[in-house]
């Protein structure tokens, strides 16, 4: 198990993780539902001292919010590669992630099979380094915002290719999307009072100053991007937002 620990750093290290064979990640005379039961479920999930460690993992992410998503509540470890395919990983702290039911469940048995379809990997990939997630609003009744993948110029076409993979599998477009029309909602008695007062000016500053808090704490969290796609847009500040 720790030959199979390394052979899996040195390919996450070197992008090829794709290249991985999983026959060369069981252990000779154990069967991987054996191996994974005895070193997981009871070894970790179910054992006093392994729980610890599963536990300290778990609330790794900051604010609790799930690394794969940027939304969700950490429920439960996502092994990064599959355990059944990869049972010599089954409790190596690099392959345990910490995931939301949502992105579990979706992510499920999936093994990237090329460069471009490997997930970004929490602890690998600082993608959120860089600016990398872009909104629009979208004037249609109702209006809603659009987010898309808006990667850096100098990234390698494979980190945007795999960060658009890793945004379309989760259906990121579709939560943030949701949790932006939530966003408006809550404010609209507010704006409507603004525009009122002050015009568009005023509306449009708040949405800057309320970017800027939230982009300043987390550059690609859906909160920050919502406010900036929104002050952005001169319909929206002129009143789009009324009912
Ligand atoms: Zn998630």
């Amino acid at each position: 198990m720790e030959a199979a620990g390394e052979r899996y750093r040195q390919a996450a290290q070197q992008g090829t993780l794709h290249e991985l064979d999983s026959r060369d990640f069981t252990v000779p005379g154990l069967e991987p539902d054996d191996l994974v039961r005895w070193a997981y479920e009871n070894g970790m999930v179910a054992s006093k001292s392994g729980r610890i460690v599963y536990e300290q993992i778990l609330g790794a992410a900051p604010d609790e919010r799930c690394p794969l998503c940027g939304h969700g509540i950490v429920r439960t470890l996502d092994h990064f590669l599959p355990k059944r395919m990869f049972p010599a990983l089954c409790v190596d702290p690099l392959n345990l992630v910490p995931a939301c039911a949502d992105c579990n469940h979706i992510k499920g048995e999936r093994v990237p099979t090329e460069a471009e379809t490997t997930l970004l990997h929490p602890y690998l990939d600082h993608i959120d380094e860089d600016t990398w997630l872009d909104a629009q609003v979208v004037h249609n009744s109702p209006s809603w915002v659009n987010f898309f993948v808006s990667p850096p110029q100098d990234w390698a076409d494979a980190l945007a290719e795999r960060t658009r993979y890793h945004f379309t599998l989760f259906g990121l477009a579709k939560v943030f999307a949701v949790q932006a029309n939530r966003t408006v909602n809550n404010i609209r008695y507010q704006l409507t009072a603004m525009l009122a007062t002050g015009g568009m000016d005023m509306v449009r500053d708040y949405l800057v100053d309320e970017a800027r808090t939230r982009l300043a704490d987390r550059p690609n969290g859906w909160e920050g991007v919502t406010y900036r796609a929104l002050a952005d847009d001169d319909v929206f500040c002129s009143g789009a937002f009324a009912p």
